[in-house]
């Protein structure tokens, strides 16, 4: 009961007091290819999502098989490198009040046609592979993920 008490507490804390977090955002080969760079950091920047690293790369096989070797088992796993080295991708971190859920709300459901209406997946995705963006699904993952691609002297946080 006591402790039941203490985590709603914790809990009613955490949800006034968002925290500032990094997470990782990777702007996919069909939509740097379409031209929908610009179109898409409205929508995190107009959710106060700001970019405090970003950097334009085209992945090799073996960073696209490494970043995405949680889905190696998957049967789409191959496709997933080939359509992920298939062009230069926009790399980049954002910075914000719960940014990694936040991105993932901003950036809706991995099926686009599954997203809510006004998400960066429903609005610019094709399909369930070609579906725009990355996102960090974790604060654990987002710091990996970060560390991936960046090194601290690349990024520009706020405070
Ligand atoms: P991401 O990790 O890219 O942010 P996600 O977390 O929404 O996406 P995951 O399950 O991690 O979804 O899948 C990673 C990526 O693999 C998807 O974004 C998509 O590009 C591709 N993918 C997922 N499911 C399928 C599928 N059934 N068929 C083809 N590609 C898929
Ligand atoms: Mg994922």
């Amino acid at each position: 009961m006591f402790r039941a008490l203490i985590l709603a507490a914790t809990n009613l804390l955490a949800s006034a007091n968002p925290q500032v977090e990094q997470t990782l955002s990777i702007i996919k080969p069909e939509a740097v290819e379409h031209g929908h760079i610009g179109d898409i950091e409205a929508y995190f920047e107009s959710e106060g999502l700001r970019v405090i690293g970003a950097k334009l790369s085209h992945l090799s096989t073996e960073q696209a098989k490494e970043f995405y070797s949680e889905h190696k088992e998957c049967a789409f796993y191959p496709e997933l490198v080939a359509y992920m080295t298939s062009g230069p991708v926009l790399v980049q971190v954002l910075e914000g009040e719960d940014a990694v859920a936040e991105n993932r709300k901003i950036m809706g459901a991995t099926d686009p046609k599954k997203a809510s209406a006004g998400t960066i997946r429903a609005d610019f995705g094709t399909d369930i592979q070609q579906n725009a963006v990355h996102g960090s699904d974790s604060l654990k993952n987002a710091e990996k993920e970060i560390a991936f691609f960046f090194s601290a002297e690349e990024l520009y946080p706020k405070d």
